[in-house]
């Protein structure tokens, strides 16, 4: 590979980016990481933090940043269909809890930890143009927060910058499995609502809500509808957000005593993959593939992104392989292990009760904790969906409850 300025520039500086830059500067490359915000600030985003992505930032020698920062743990998730609720563990041994920082915590910690790593990092700059030359991507072109526009250069440009991606949109990656918006959910954050480390999911036909603790002793709340009912409800969010909890009365009245602490929040999201790699391009987290946030993926899938994409890059700078060949690698690795989440989510996302064999295992799983447990590490990203719903698994757990 041709030598330039940078082996490496990140596009985008959260979940995805700055955990790439970081990996791939302790490796000892040269990495530039770029985003047009400034750190601390948030992003539209809940922020669940399952333990699989727990677990990264123990590898990384990060958790203990996350956890000195008050950040209130979670040991057990609650997914309630109203007729019953099965309640588990969602982590491991090596991994038994779940968090749910703020993104104005967590993406400062891990610009941080970038930094520290020696990628160079510049906020407040926005990349306006991906240089491209004789069919090869070789750099990028944006303004800093002085104004000037500037031209860097690398072997690779890595696109972290989310779903509306700059680079993506330049380098038009083929798109597959694509899905469009399933659900609009809107959130917001409540004093005096104790949640006892429990992420609780209450599911009801077309609609939903979630509750969880996050820092400086809230609760994040978050409810969605179907959305094929989001034009006639987008005008009034505040009400149908009430609508949803209310259909719980026992969550509405814990609600009663408590006070809301910001605005509302939401969006909802089309699901797509899109080809991760390209001459002198990669994509990770969002910019390459996305799915609906109601199983709260994202984070994690990030976080896997970079790891995964980080050891390719390195092989292919290093010489160990060729690029082609390891970001091959990369793009089948990231499909194959998302994939039957992205089934599942997309099912879940439609909030329509599931098929009437998935109802008859779940509440034979109702009341047995083994079962229980593994339908939250499901939850949590985890155990994969096709190992639950195996047949085998499934008659197990059948078995079980007829006995
Ligand atoms: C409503 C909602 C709720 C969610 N809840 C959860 C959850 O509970 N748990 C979970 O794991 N995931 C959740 N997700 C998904 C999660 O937010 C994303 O998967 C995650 O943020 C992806 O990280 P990323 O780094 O790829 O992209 P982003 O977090 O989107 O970061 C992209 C960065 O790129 C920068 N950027 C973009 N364009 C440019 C440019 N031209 N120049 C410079 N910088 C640029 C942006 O400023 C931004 O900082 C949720 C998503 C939504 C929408």
């Amino acid at each position: 590979m041709a030598t330039n300025r940078y082996d490496a520039i990140v596009v985008g500086a959260r979940c995805a980016g700055s955990p790439t830059a970081m990996l791939l500067a302790r490796r000892g490359y040269k990495v530039l990481v770029v985003d047009r915000a400034t750190f601390p600030s948030d992003t539209l985003s809940t922020h669940i933090l399952h333990p699989p992505a727990v677990e990264s930032l123990q590898r990384w020698g990060l958790l203990d940043r996350l956890t000195s920062t008050g950040c209130p743990p979670i040991d057990t998730y609650s997914f309630d269909f109203g007729p019953f609720a099965l309640s588990g563990k969602p982590g491991t041994e090596a991994a038994p809890l779940a968090y749910c920082p703020r993104r104005t915590v967590l993406d400062k910690l891990l610009v941080d930890a970038a930094s520290e790593d020696g990628a160079e990092v510049r906020e407040g700059f926005t990349v306006q143009e991906i240089v491209v030359e004789d069919g090869r991507v070789v750099g990028i072109r944006g303004r800093g927060s002085d104004g000037a526009t500037v031209t860097e250069r690398a072997d690779v440009v890595v696109a972290a910058d989310g779903r509306s991606s700059v680079v993506a949109k330049a380098v038009r990656p083929e798109q597959y499995n694509e899905r469009p918006e399933l659900l609009a959910a809107y959130y917001t954050y409540w004093s005096g609502l104790p949640m006892d480390g429990r992420y609780e999911v209450y599911i009801r036909p077309g609609h939903g809500f979630a509750a969880v603790p996050t820092h400086d002793d809230l609760t994040l709340v978050i409810a969605g509808w179907a959305y094929e009912e989001h034009q006639a409800r987008k005008h009034d969010v505040e009400a149908s957000y009430f609508e949803m909890v209310d259909l719980v009365p026992e969550f509405a009245d814990r609600m009663r005593g408590a006070e809301r602490e910001a605005r509302f929040a939401g969006t909802a999201v089309r699901g797509y993959f899109r080809r991760p790699y390209g001459p002198g391009w990669a994509l990770v987290g969002d910019a390459g593939y996305n799915r609906d946030f109601i199983t709260a993926q994202g984070i994690s899938d990030a976080f896997r992104d970079a790891e995964l994409c980080a050891t390719a890059l390195d092989e292919a700078l290093s010489g160990a392989r060729p690029y082609d060949e390891s970001m091959a690698g990369y793009h089948a690795t990231r499909d194959e292990q998302v994939l039957p989440m992205y089934e599942l989510t997309c099912q879940l996302a439609t909030l329509e009760p599931p098929p009437p064999e998935v109802q008859a295992l779940l509440a034979a799983a109702h009341g047995n904790q083994e079962a229980m447990d593994a339908f939250a590490r499901v939850n949590a990203g985890v155990t994969s969906p096709t190992e639950f719903f195996a047949e085998e698994n499934a008659q197990r757990i059948l078995a079980g409850s007829r006995s």
